[in-house]
């Protein structure tokens, strides 16, 4: 093997997304050398740090917390206080209050962009090794540790790689681990707008034919908007006016907050789900969007991918090996029904409201109103999304 050795290192973390950062926040404490490769150079580069704003739970605050970066995030984070889950042409809404979970609020609307530089800012001020720009190229597996090849022909070795590279992820396809893809064949187009009325912390989903529409509460009673729209729609969709635009999204959410008026930029993200096939290999594991990329419509990737941060750090805490087969095993063990129940949560609501996809009738079937009026069925949902690992199950 040919290229420059840079050393050995206990991890080695590719992907410096919003999981491949917290990662490295979360393992600082235990003393281990950590090395972290991300593609793009940042701040600026990297594809986490786009116009969206991301909604963390209140499980994943209870993560951010002792890492020691809440109250920066807090900084720019505007408190959900309130859900509101209303499907158009039927009867019924659902509703979560703060006041109900005894909470402060359900979870928080952050500027990715926000979450991401603090992330890396604070992943700099720790002892781990920040290699970026720097891509993996190849990845050969040993007993004892692994060796990592970057694309200016660096080599590292590491007892443990966490493959925290996204959807896409470069180490499962070195791997050749098999991923399953379903393609949604919808997009969400995401920007932001301002309403006539004041949002009060109130984050808003409407299931319509077409999608969902999310209108979630922002700074300055400003809110983000995420659309989503089946997938042959969106070019004809982006290349709308603004004017057509905003009275499109005004027909579609109603008048709830009244007449929107000025709207952001738009991106469009078309939406599939990749599940890993597996969540470990010898001295690797995968954490994130490369373990499993799940639709936006419930807001539970990055608070699931911050589960799986959490429970590398706590495998780790009492491992000699970092990569043995039985620390593997354990965050397998652990992360399984976790994942399991959050993506088939996530599916479910898909395909529940969605004509395009043929699936399951749940909500839909027992209606929002039922929903809102049953107690544990509600409280298993609220603890779903509140990240506190509930049994929720919205097609029973
Ligand atoms: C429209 C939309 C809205 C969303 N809203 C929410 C929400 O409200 N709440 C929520 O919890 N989640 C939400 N999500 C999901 C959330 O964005 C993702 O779960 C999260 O960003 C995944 O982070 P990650 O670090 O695992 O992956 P990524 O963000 O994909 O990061 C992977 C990183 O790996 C790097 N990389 C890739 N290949 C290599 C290589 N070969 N070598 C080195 N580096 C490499 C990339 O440059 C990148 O920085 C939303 C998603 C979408 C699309």
């Amino acid at each position: 093997m040919s290229g420059t050795a840079a050393g050995d290192c206990d991890v080695a973390i590719v992907g410096g997304g919003l999981v491949g950062a917290s990662l490295v926040l979360a393992l600082a404490p235990l003393g281990l050398r950590v090395a972290l490769i991300e593609a793009a150079a940042p701040p600026q580069g990297a594809p986490s740090w786009d116009e969206r704003c991301i909604a963390i739970n209140d499980g994943s605050r209870r993560i951010f917390e002792p890492l020691g970066v809440w109250p920066a995030l807090q900084a720019a984070a505007t408190p959900i206080t309130a859900t509101h889950i209303s499907e158009r042409g039927r009867f019924g809404v659902a509703r979560f209050t703060a006041q109900d979970a005894g909470l402060e609020a359900l979870g928080y609307n952050i500027p990715i962009r926000h979450l991401g530089q603090t992330l890396w800012q604070a992943a700099q001020r720790t002892a781990a090794r920040l290699i970026a720009p720097a891509r993996l190229t190849a990845l050969d597996l040993g007993s004892d540790a692994a060796t990592l090849t970057l694309d200016d022909g660096t080599l590292l070795r590491a007892r443990l790689v966490v493959a925290a590279d996204g959807a896409q992820s470069a180490v499962r396809r070195l791997l050749a681990i098999d991923a399953s893809s379903d393609d949604y064949r919808q997009s969400a187009i995401v920007t932001a707008v301002r309403p006539a009325r004041p949002h009060r912390g109130v984050a808003y989903e409407r299931f319509t034919e077409g999608g969902p529409i999310a209108v979630l509460p922002k700074p300055d009673d400003a809110c983000s908007l995420v659309w989503t729209v089946p997938g042959e729609r969106v070019d004809t969709m982006l290349a709308w006016s603004d004017a057509e635009f905003l009275a499109q999204a005004q027909e579609t959410f109603g008048e709830r907050l009244g007449v929107f008026r000025e709207l952001g930029r738009r991106t469009a993200y078309p939406l599939t789900r990749v599940m890993s096939a597996q969540l470990t290999a010898p001295r690797v594991l995968f954490a994130g969007n490369a373990a499993q990329s799940l639709h936006p419509v419930a807001a539970q990737g990055f608070n699931l991918g911050l589960r799986d941060v959490a429970a590398v750090a706590e495998v780790l805490t009492t491992a000699s090996d970092p990569g043995a087969p039985a620390t593997l095993a354990e965050y397998a063990r652990r992360r399984a029904a976790d994942r399991e129940r959050t993506a088939g949560f996530t599916d479910r609501l898909v395909r529940t409201f969605s004509n395009r996809v043929p699936g399951l009738r749940g909500l839909r079937h027992l209606g929002l109103l039922a929903l809102d009026l049953t107690p544990p069925l509600k409280d298993a949902v609220m603890r779903q999304n509140l990240g506190y690992g509930a049994t929720a199950s919205i097609d029973s």
